[in-house]
């Protein structure tokens, strides 16, 4: 495999299908493994590498909605984009209610399947840090325990509010990445809040009035003039 190839399990039972997929996916520079009933799928979606699984609902063996059931209980988080059956509005439902990111009704264009894997992998880009293993942080003088959301400098507590908070949690987890304050702000905002990217600059300045010894002349929370904001430390 060629390091940085996408991997993509197909659990599809449809022969043809299964043979222009395969195809066409691996054409586009994937690596496909296949699966041709929901047993061995939901075996090789647990124990694998992945990075989108195409699953069919209708499938030997178990079904497309109880894989994606048992998966998400399991805590298998990878990009699940389901093939439903045309016109079925509730398997559309379901599968969504059951964890899967996204679904396309067969027939579908290869084209269209194309961007909405692409569009998968997008939004599931791997963080530097996965949020759930880092308990704690120390930066400098600093040191963070993310379960009790505590900040301490030299063993001194510092308050932060909630939103300084996940602000600097993210700083973290992208540290070293230059951030457009629009990324921020639909990553710790989310994309329903209405403040204005001068909300970041306000809190950025109050994050590093409690970080930064000079806060004109930040060492942890850098300025990228023009584009946003960089976490060092
Ligand atoms: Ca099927």
């Amino acid at each position: 495999m060629i390091s940085g190839q996408k991997r993509i399990l197909l659990v599809e039972d449809e022969t043809g299908l299964v043979l222009t997929l395969t195809d066409r996916l691996s054409s586009e520079g994937y690596a496909v493994t296949h699966a041709g009933d929901g047993e061995k799928g939901e075996k090789l979606a647990s124990e694998g590498h992945f990075d989108v699984i195409l699953l069919d609902v209708m499938l030997p063996k178990k079904n497309g909605f109880d894989i994606i059931r048992d998966l998400r209980k399991r805590g298998v988080t990878t990009p699940v984009l389901m093939l439903t059956a045309r016109g079925q509005l509730n398997e559309k439902v379901v599968g969504l209610k059951l964890g899967a990111d996204d679904y396309l009704t067969k027939p579908f264009e290869t084209l269209e399947l194309l961007a909405r894997i692409e569009s998968l992998l997008r939004r599931h880009a791997p963080v530097i840090i996965p949020i759930l293993e880092l308990a704690s942080y120390s930066f400098g003088l600093f040191k963070i325990d993310f379960i009790k959301m505590e900040i301490k400098r030299k063993g001194k507590l510092i308050e932060l509010s909630a939103r300084e908070f996940l602000l600097l949690r993210y700083f973290i987890e992208h540290r070293g990445s230059v951030l457009s304050r629009e990324t921020i702000l639909n990553d710790v905002w989310g994309y329903d809040a209405m403040p204005t990217t001068r909300t970041i600059d306000t809190h950025i300045t109050w994050l590093r009035q409690k970080l930064e010894e000079n806060p004109k002349f930040p060492k942890y929370i850098l300025t990228v003039h023009g584009f946003g904001y960089k976490f060092v430390g």
